[in-house]
């Protein structure tokens, strides 16, 4: 069976709004078997919608619509899907006694222009859409099925895990799809290509790599009867990732960096604190992303000026005057200093040109010193990231916690 989205929304033409809602329902389509060649994007404009519609019936067997279907006079999706495919809407008294009573209990007054939330077509069921007013339809027409759903994600996506999930694994084909990801970190996509190339043809398990943020992703995809089939086709082709490629893969699937380094401290019983120039916080903030972090995160300095170096973190006023902010010295001695200061087992400190001004010849922008001080002593380690300030402030903190993770793991 085949499956096409139409996303409806001038703000997604616009590109205020990112059609993250496609992209989730993408992934159900492709685990529930859906064939999915085709997606469009159209504003709210009858004559364009009515046109993406035909022109999606006509080559796919379930249209989805997302977006569209509140109050408002732009909100047409309902009507024009009823006029593409013939069909009358009704008032389904029980959706508007819902939406009154809805009002009701907020304290706010009805407004009759909600009333055409309530209306269907007589085939249509309902999906509960218990986070806002507008529900979802299912329409069955002929050997064709079209599924409206709403734009807001705090409404679209509970909609899809509890009502439209089951109806597309139903819908599909019955072959499941599963995929792994495996995270990687200190080495780059060419040379991932190079050392996994030969692995990269197959089609069921495949494997293609990501570039992210100074990480590589690969992401282990097959298809089976069951998900426990497709999950022991990748298994070998991982087993093979693993042997050639292991020391780089600090995680797998949603696992961030920074969630397994704190799991590591945790274990361990061991605790971290960090000092930040160039970042300004942003390690900390990545950090205490990690709910329950607090175990092994203590706390950081965010020392932007040479004062606060010296003042917060014992950094040696010569050594600022003598090598310069951004340097071997002061990276060891920001780490050393967040580590002693704040009674932890290990710190870790950034200094570096984060740009786009301040380089020079010999500290060029993106030239980043890190050190990490533990119990084994001190070191600190040199980077020239390219990129813009965010990408460099970002590379930082990246690889300050894959720097601290080389030592966790031994
Ligand atoms: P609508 O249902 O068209 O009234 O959309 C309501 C809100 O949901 C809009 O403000 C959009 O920003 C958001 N929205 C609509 N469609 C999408 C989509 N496909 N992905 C993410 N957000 C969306
Ligand atoms: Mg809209």
């Amino acid at each position: 069976m085949t499956a096409e989205i139409v996303s409806v929304g001038t703000e997604l033409l616009l590109g205020d709004t990112v059609d993250t809602n496609a992209a989730a329902l993408g992934r159900v389509f492709a685990a529930s078997g859906l064939a999915h060649y085709h997606r469009q994007t159209v504003g709210d404009n009858p004559t364009r919608l009515r046109e993406a519609l035909e022109l999606a019936f006509a080559r796919s067997d379930l249209v989805v619509t997302i977006g569209g279907l509140g109050p408002t006079s732009d909100d047409i999706t309902r009507e024009v899907v009823a006029q593409t495919l013939g069909l009358e809407l009704i008032e389904d008294s029980g959706i508007l006694e819902r939406l009154k009573a809805m009002f009701r209990s907020r304290g706010r007054a009805w407004v009759e222009t909600n009333a055409k939330q309530a209306q269907r077509p007589a085939e249509a069921a309902i999906l509960d859409n218990p986070n806002g007013t507008a529900p979802g339809l299912y329409i069955p027409v002929g050997d064709k099925v079209a599924i409206l759903m709403p734009g807001p994600p705090s409404e679209f996506l509970p909609m899809l895990e509890n009502e439209v999930a089951p109806i597309l694994a139903r819908l599909g084909s019955g072959q499941v799809i599963a995929s792994r990801v495996l995270r990687l970190v200190g080495i780059g996509e060419s040379q991932v290509e190079a050392d996994l190339g030969d692995l990269m043809d197959g089609s069921n398990p495949s494997l293609a790599p990501y570039a992210k943020t100074w990480e590589v992703h690969l992401r282990l995809t097959a298809h089976a009867d069951t998900r426990s089939g497709a999950l022991a086709l990748i298994a070998p082709l991982e087993a093979e990732v693993r042997e050639r490629l292991g020391e780089h893969i600090y995680g797998v699937d949603d696992e961030e960096l920074e969630d397994v380094v704190v799991d590591l401290l945790t274990r361990r019983n061991e605790t971290l604190a960090v000092a930040e120039s160039c970042t300004g916080g942003g390690l900390g903030e990545r950090l205490t992303r990690v709910s329950g972090s607090g175990e092994a995160f203590l706390g950081g300095v965010i020392s932007y000026a040479n004062t606060a170096k010296i003042n917060l973190l014992g950094v040696v006023p010569e050594d600022l005057a003598e090598y310069g902010a951004v340097s071997e010295q002061v990276a060891r001695e920001m780490a050393r200093g967040a580590r002693e200061r704040l009674h932890a087992t290990y710190g870790i400190g950034i200094t570096g040109v984060a740009g786009p001004g301040g380089g020079t010849a010999e500290k060029p922008v993106g030239l980043v010193w890190i050190g990490v001080s533990g119990p084994e002593g001190t070191h600190a380690v040199e980077h020239r990231f390219g990129g813009q300030r965010q990408t460099v402030r970002a590379r930082s903190q990246t690889a300050a916690l894959t720097m601290l993770w080389r030592v966790l793991r031994g």
